[in-house]
């Protein structure tokens, strides 16, 4: 095959995604859904075109993002440690905030031990493929992330999908799967495009009946639920335990990178069977110093958290009183069920208008018919901007004939 001829060959993929973009830009309109935004550091508002709007879809939970003693811990640690991590830790070694870190997420997770992964998307890579491989059976939530769901492909392990926060079903999948090797039951604490909460005593009930290691993602769950923004444990207050408990630190804290925490032996295993962990880049000094010092504030104000609650319960109320669908969205994350792709765009495009920036999600994100507006409520709203937003979408809605006038 000459040069052209190999070009020539990957052709058709690049036309399938030309054509996939377009078919999402009809208008410039609609387009202004997608025009980058750019957030201010220390507030709930963005820039948009010149203009101000209050931004409703942020995954900044605990408001951090500028936080001035976040900002001042990384600026220390670069001065100190440099930029990068230059390579992976087991051939350019740690620095002491890495231990720092874990040790702090170790306690922060109440588990005996934890390691930090470059991503959150490497953590759950790593993780499923040093627990699960051929011959082993992993049983995944139909609506698990994307990260999940490649780590279990990557592990070589049969794939088990069962229906959304359904035990029962998982229960029926676990008798009819071959018995033998290392079963695994992964699920999200807290689902990103419904704000749902996983059951996790039903799902622990299941999993002590067939023999199943339970493994949740908090990415959407830490310093959003549970009384202090320890999880989906403290949400259940205790009642239960998972046993392998893994998140990313680029959502509630505003950093980067992905960690597991669970037993000594479980995590000492882990940094020689963790793939991601043994050839990918370590945590850049910077990034494991804000994340440090965002767990330290989050122990110090757990009042940030119980915002969160207070001001998503209220949002998610007005919104429903009116009329508008949240699917069963307990946290944090408020879907705005609107309907057809082409409709969720339009109230979109309404939002904005009225000063509001709320992202659409579509399909195949999610099932057809249930596109929506996918919204967060931040420690950084303050009730003012609840009732703000709240009225945008509720006149966007009237206007858009998702609800009556
Ligand atoms: C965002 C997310 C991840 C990936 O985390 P990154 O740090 O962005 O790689 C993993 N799991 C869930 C449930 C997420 O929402």
């Amino acid at each position: 095959m000459n040069p052209v001829q190999a070009w020539a060959a990957l052709e058709p993929k690049m036309a399938a995604t030309r054509r996939r973009v377009q078919s999402l830009e009809w208008e410039p309109e609609r387009r202004n859904s997608f025009v980058p935004y750019t957030v201010e550091r220390d507030s709930a508002y963005a820039d948009l075109e010149g203009t101000r709007h209050l931004m409703m879809s942020g995954y900044s939970y605990l408001g951090l993002t500028g936080d001035p003693r976040v900002v001042s811990a990384a600026t220390a640690a670069m001065e100190r440690y440099g930029t990068g991590n230059h390579g992976v830790r087991a051939l350019a070694g740690s620095i002491p905030l890495h231990e720092e870190l874990e040790e702090e997420i170790a306690r922060f997770a109440d588990r005996e031990a934890a390691m930090a992964f470059g991503s959150g998307y490497a953590a759950n890579i790593g993780t499923v493929g040093g627990l699960v491989g051929p011959g082993d059976t992993v049983f995944i939530d139909k609506y698990a992330h994307a990260s999940i769901v490649d780590g279990c492909q990557l592990s070589g392990a049969t794939v088990t999908r069962f229906r959304h926060n359904d035990a029962g079903h998982l229960d029926r999948r676990m008798a009819a799967a071959s018995p033998g090797g290392v079963r695994l039951v992964v699920v999200d604490s807290v689902y990103s495009m419904d704000g749902d909460i996983a059951p996790l005593p039903e799902l622990r009930r299941v999993c002590d009946e067939h023999g199943a290691l339970l493994m949740v993602d908090e990415a959407h769950a830490l310093g959003v639920i549970g009384s202090t923004g320890r999880g989906i444990e403290e949400h259940f207050d205790h009642a239960v335990r998972a046993d392998v408990k893994l998140g990313t630190l680029s959502k509630a804290v505003p950093s980067m990178g992905g960690w597991v925490a669970g037993p000594a032996e479980l995590i000492a295993h882990l940094r020689y069977a963790a793939r991601p962990f043994l050839f990918s880049a370590a945590l850049a000094p910077a990034q494991s110093a804000a994340a440090l010092e965002t767990l330290r504030i989050l122990n110090a104000e757990p009042e940030r958290v119980t915002h969160i609650q207070k001001e998503s319960a209220r949002l998610r109320e007005i919104l429903t009183q009116a009329g508008m669908r949240t699917g069963d969205s307990r946290t944090a994350v408020i879907p705005l069920i609107i309907g057809s792709d082409e409709d969720t765009y339009d109230y979109a495009t309404a939002c904005r208008r009225s000063g509001v920036i709320g992202l659409p999600v579509v399909t195949p994100a999610v099932p057809n018919g249930l596109a929506r507006l996918r919204i967060a409520v931040t420690a950084q709203h303050t009730k003012a901007d609840i009732d703000l937003a709240a009225e945008a979408f509720l006149e966007a809605a009237r206007a858009c004939r998702v609800i009556s006038a």
